[in-house]
């Protein structure tokens, strides 16, 4: 229900957690952050109920990290669980999802998953579907990926082999990003970004972006590079 990633020069926990109760108004059963740690390892962290939760258990964590997606989950497929909490990990793919996928199932069938899932959720199979197309081309990967997908999604997704990226894809959910001297976000909702900078652009539909923590790409999903169009 709420998404945030960031990559820069600040501590991408804090930033998170922050972000993530800035998003806490729109409701949510459980919450839960991903980390790209120096070694290129991603670490998750993961709590049912309030971002307090998570809050409390991230203080576990005394490396800094500087890259890092975040996310609050409204439950469609699954239940309240911490198994079922975002992000997801499938091999080298860790990812953040709001929306419903239709046909997760087909693609289940499809992609030979059953032995894979860890979790019920929708997102979980998506992750391994990005996972299975993957060839070391994050954008070119997910401009695939969409050609799979059914129903409203936006990801943001961080690839193992890719440490300080994130890469973010939407239909019809919402996602917007920023890129400031303190580095580069993304979230599906301004309220979020609004500590950090007022200069933004709203993803357009069916859109990939790469954020790097000094520069923002956006890509048509023929892989063209185009200009976002900034709004203050
Ligand atoms: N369908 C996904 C799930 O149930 C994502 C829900 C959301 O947007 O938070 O986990």
């Amino acid at each position: 229900c709420g998404i945030i990633g960031y990559t820069g020069p600040l501590d991408s926990k804090k930033i998170l957690i922050d972000g993530l109760s800035q998003l806490e108004y729109r409701g949510y059963d459980s919450a839960g952050i991903a980390l790209f740690m120096e070694n290129s390892h991603i670490r998750l962290v993961r709590h049912i109920g309030k971002v307090s939760n998570l809050k409390e258990e991230c203080k576990k964590i005394t490396t800094v990290s500087h890259c890092g997606l975040g996310h609050t989950r409204w439950a469609t497929h699954g239940g309240v669980t911490t198994q079922n909490t975002h992000p997801h990990q499938a091999g080298r793919v860790t990812l953040v999802h709001n929306g419903i996928i239709e046909n997760y199932h087909q693609l289940t069938l499809d992609f030979h998953l059953e032995g894979k899932l860890r979790s019920e959720t929708d997102s979980e199979v998506a992750a391994w579907v990005l996972e299975s197309i993957y060839q070391g081309d994050p954008v070119e990967a997910i401009s695939k990926f969409t050609s799979y997908l059914k129903g409203s999604y936006s990801f943001c997704v961080m690839f193992e082999d890719h440490p300080g990226e994130i890469y973010a894809i939407r239909n019809v959910s919402p996602l917007v990003v920023a890129y400031t001297r303190s580095g580069s976000f993304v979230a599906s909702d301004l309220t979020a970004l609004i500590p950090y900078t007022r200069q933004y652009f709203v993803v357009p539909e069916d859109h990939i972006v790469k954020l790097t923590s000094y520069k923002v790409h956006l890509y048509n999903l023929k892989r063209q590079e185009e200009v976002p169009e900034l709004m203050e």
